[in-house]
C-alpha cells in the first residue's frame, strides 16, 4: 500500500480523500492555498504545505508546485480529486516522470478521453452506442458539412473535440443558420481549449443524463457498479444525483454496463471513471467519459457498499480489485443534494463564516463537507459547500429521509441552495422519477 499521498485538492472532496487514506493507514500530506489554512483536511492531515497563493492559477493549477509538495515531504503518490488537474494529462504525466504515482488513469487514456472523438470511437470499437453524427472531425468544406447535417437530421449540435465543463457547443435548427455556427464555434474552441477541432452530433431534445461507474484495476480486471441519473442540472451543472437510475431495467444495466467494461478494458483503462450517456426513447448515447472520481460518486458508494475513493488507492498501490462483477449487487435507492454557497434565487455566490452549522442525521443520512462552525468559506473557488445524502430501501423512502434531513440541517452566515433543494424534493414529475435534463431550468423560469 502507498506509504504516503499528497491531496492536491481542497475543500469536501479533500476531507473524503483523507478518511479513505486513514482507513487505509496512509499519511497523508495536504496541498492548500494560502486562503485555505484553516480547510478540515488541512487541520486533520499528517502533515501541511501551502503552494501558493488564493488563485487557483499559482496554487491547485501549478504543476511544479505541488510536485515540490510531494518532493519535500517524501510522499510517494498524488490524489488530484476533481476538477482542477484531476483530467490534466501532463500533470499526470509529470507526476509520473517526477517518480510519483498518480492515482488515476495512465496519462495517455487521459489524453485519449479527454479528446471526444478519440473517445467517442473507443467506445463504438467496443459496441457502445453513440449519439449519431461525424465521429470524426469536420473539415472546411461547406457542402460536406451541409450533406453530413442532412444525413444526421436537424436539430444537430456542433461540438469542440477538446470542449469541456459545457462550453464549446452550439446547437444548430436549420441548414441556412449551420455554417456560420461552424465558424463561430470553431473561433470559440481555438481561444476557449487552444485547439479547433469540432464534430457534428444528432442533438437530443428531451434526453435524461445517465452515466455508468467504473472501477479498473492494473490487472485487466474492469467492473461496473451501475448507473447514477443526473438529469437535474441547471447551466449543465449537476443539482441532484441519485443511483439506480428511475426507470431503468436490469437488462439495459447489464446491456450497457458489460459494453462499458469492455470498452475500459480494450484501452486498458486504470483507477476510477464514468461514462456518461444520454438517455432518450429507452436509448443509451454516450457523450463522454471523465477519467477521476465523481462529485455524485457517494451515491454509488451507498448502493453497492464499495468504497471508491479506498478502491482508486488501493489501485493505485496495484492491488487487483477484491471484487468481480457478480459480486456487486445494488441494493436500495440513494439520492444527493449538491449544497451550494449561493443565493438560492439569483444562484450568485455567497461566500463568509458560518455562525452556525448543525449536521442532519438519523440512519441513512450521510454528510460529505468539510463545514465547521466558524469556517469562512472563501470567495475564490467553486461554491459546492458539501454533500447532503439519503439512502433507503427504495426510492420513496429515501426522498422522505432527504426532506427530514433538509429541514434538520443548519447552515446560517451565509446563503444557500438549501431552499431550492427542499423544493426540487416535493416537485411531483421529480417525485415521479425521470425527467430530462432541461427539467430543472423550465420549472424555474416559470416561477
Ligand atoms: P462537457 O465536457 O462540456 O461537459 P458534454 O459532451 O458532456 O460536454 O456535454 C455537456 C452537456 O451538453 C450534456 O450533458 C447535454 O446536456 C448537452 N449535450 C451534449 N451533447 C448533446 C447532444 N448530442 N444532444 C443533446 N444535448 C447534448
Amino acid at each position: 500500500m502507498l506509504d504516503k499521498i499528497v491531496i492536491a485538492n481542497r475543500g469536501e472532496i479533500a476531507l473524503r480523500i483523507l478518511r479513505a487514506c486513514r482507513e487505509l493507514g496512509i499519511k497523508t500530506v495536504a496541498a492548500h492555498s494560502e486562503a485555505d489554512r484553516d480547510l478540515m483536511h488541512v487541520k486533520l492531515a499528517d502533515e501541511s504545505v501551502c503552494i501558493g497563493p488564493a488563485s487557483a492559477l499559482e496554487s491547485y493549477l501549478h504543476i511544479p508546485a505541488i510536485i515540490s509538495a510531494a518532493e519535500v515531504t517524501d510522499a510517494v503518490g498524488i490524489h488530484p480529486g476533481y476538477g482542477f488537474l484531476s483530467e490534466n494529462a501532463d500533470f499526470a504525466e509529470r507526476v509520473e516522470s517526477s517518480g510519483f504515482v498518480f492515482i488515476g488513469p495512465k496519462a495517455e487514456t487521459i489524453r485519449l478521453m479527454g479528446d471526444k472523438i478519440s473517445a467517442k470511437n473507443s467506445m463504438l470499437k467496443a459496441g457502445v452506442p453513440c449519439v449519431p453524427g461525424s465521429n470524426e472531425l469536420l473539415d472546411d468544406n461547406p457542402d460536406d458539412n451541409i450533406h453530413l447535417a442532412r444525413d444526421i437530421g436537424y436539430p444537430v449540435i456542433i461540438k469542440a473535440a477538446g470542449g469541456g465543463g459545457g462550453r464549446g457547443m452550439r446547437v444548430v435548427y436549420s441548414e441556412g443558420a449551420l455554417l456560420n455556427a461552424i465558424s463561430l464555434t470553431r473561433t470559440e474552441a481555438r481561444s476557449a481549449f487552444n485547439n479547433d477541432t469540432l464534430y457534428m452530433e444528432k442533438y437530443l431534445e428531451t434526453p435524461r443524463h445517465i452515466e455508468f461507474q467504473v472501477l479498473a484495476d492494473n490487472h485487466g480486471n474492469v467492473v461496473h457498479l451501475g448507473e447514477r441519473d443526473c438529469s437535474m442540472q441547471r447551466r449543465h451543472q449537476k443539482v441532484i444525483e441519485e443511483s439506480p437510475a428511475p426507470n431503468i431495467t436490469e437488462q439495459q444495466r447489464n446491456k450497457i454496463g458489460e459494453r462499458v467494461c469492455k470498452a475500459c478494458r480494450q484501452v486498458g483503462y486504470r483507477g476510477a471513471g464514468t461514462v456518461e450517456f444520454l438517455y432518450e426513447h429507452d436509448e443509451f448515447y454516450f457523450i463522454e467519459m471523465n477519467t477521476r472520481v465523481q462529485v455524485e460518486h457517494p451515491v454509488t458508494e451507498m448502493i453497492t457498499n464499495v468504497d471508491i475513493v479506498k478502491e482508486q488507492l488501493r489501485i493505485a498501490s496495484d492491488e487487483k480489485l477484491s471484487f468481480n462483477q457478480q459480486d456487486i449487487r445494488l441494493v436500495g435507492h440513494a439520492i444527493e443534494c449538491r449544497i451550494n454557497a449561493e443565493d438560492p434565487d439569483s444562484f450568485l455566490p455567497s461566500p463568509g463564516t458560518i455562525t452556525h452549522f448543525h449536521s442532519p442525521g438519523g440512519p441513512g443520512i450521510r454528510v460529505d463537507t468539510h463545514l465547521y462552525n466558524g469556517y469562512r468559506v472563501p470567495p475564490y473557488y467553486d461554491s459546492m459547500i458539501g454533500k447532503l445524502i439519503a439512502f433507503s430501501n427504495d426510492r420513496d423512502s429515501a426522498l422522505a429521509r432527504m426532506c427530514g434531513a433538509l429541514n434538520e440541517i443548519v447552515i446560517d452566515g451565509i446563503k444557500t441552495n438549501i431552499p431550492l433543494h427542499k423544493e426540487i424534493i416535493k416537485d411531483m414529475a421529480f417525485r415521479k422519477g425521470g425527467t430530462n435534463i432541461h427539467y430543472l431550468e423550465k420549472k424555474l423560469r416559470m416561477k
